[in-house]
C-alpha cells in the first residue's frame, strides 16, 4: 500500500426533528418519539458516513448521486450505502477506517454505539473494529443542545486505485 493513495474525507450532515418517530440513525431503527425531517429517510449518520467516504475516494458527493427527485423520496440510507459500496468496488476504492460523531441531546447514543457500528460495517463489508461511532451532546447549547434537531460528522480513510488481483 502507497501512502499517497490513502485519501481522507470528512462528511457532515444534519436534520431537523419532526414529531413522531421512529429515528433512523445508521441504517438502524431506534424507537423514540421524533424522526427527523427530509428528503430521503433521514439518516443523518449514514449520510455523512457516505458523503465523507465518497470525498476520501474522490468521486461525486451523496446529494449528486442521490438528487432530491421523486425517485429518491423516502429513500433508505442502507440501501445508498449499498449503491455507494458497489460504486467504491468500481472505482477500486476501500474503505480503511472511518470515525462518526453524533452530537445530539437526546436520545443519548453510548447504548446504541455497538448497533450503530455493525450496521455501518455491514452496508460496507466493513469489520466493525474499522468503524467507530460515539456520541456528543452540546451541553444544552445551541441548536443540538435545544433538542432542535441532530448532526453528524464523520472522518473516513480510504485507499484508492486498490485491486483485489
Ligand atoms: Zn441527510
Amino acid at each position: 500500500m502507497s501512502l499517497e493513495n490513502i485519501g481522507i474525507g470528512l462528511g457532515v450532515d444534519a436534520h431537523k426533528f419532526k414529531p413522531g418517530g421512529p429515528l433512523i440513525l445508521g441504517g438502524v431503527t431506534i424507537p423514540f418519539d421524533r424522526g427527523l425531517e427530509a428528503h430521503s429517510d433521514g439518516d443523518v449518520l449514514m449520510h455523512a458516513v457516505i458523503d465523507a467516504v465518497l470525498s476520501a475516494a474522490d468521486l461525486p458527493d451523496l446529494g449528486e448521486l442521490f438528487p432530491a427527485t421523486d425517485e429518491n423520496r423516502g429513500r433508505s440510507s442502507v440501501d445508498m450505502a449499498r449503491e455507494v459500496a458497489r460504486q467504491l468496488n468500481v472505482a477500486g476504492a476501500r474503505i480503511l477506517s472511518i470515525d462518526a460523531v453524533v452530537l445530539t441531546q437526546k436520545p443519548r447514543i453510548s447504548p446504541l454505539r455497538g448497533q450503530l457500528r455493525e450496521s455501518v460495517a455491514a452496508c460496507f463489508d466493513l469489520k466493525v473494529r474499522q468503524v467507530n461511532v460515539k456520541g456528543k451532546t452540546f451541553d444544552h447549547m445551541g441548536p443540538i443542545g435545544r433538542e432542535e434537531g441532530i448532526e453528524s460528522r464523520v472522518v473516513a480513510l480510504v485507499e484508492r486505485g486498490y485491486t483485489t488481483s
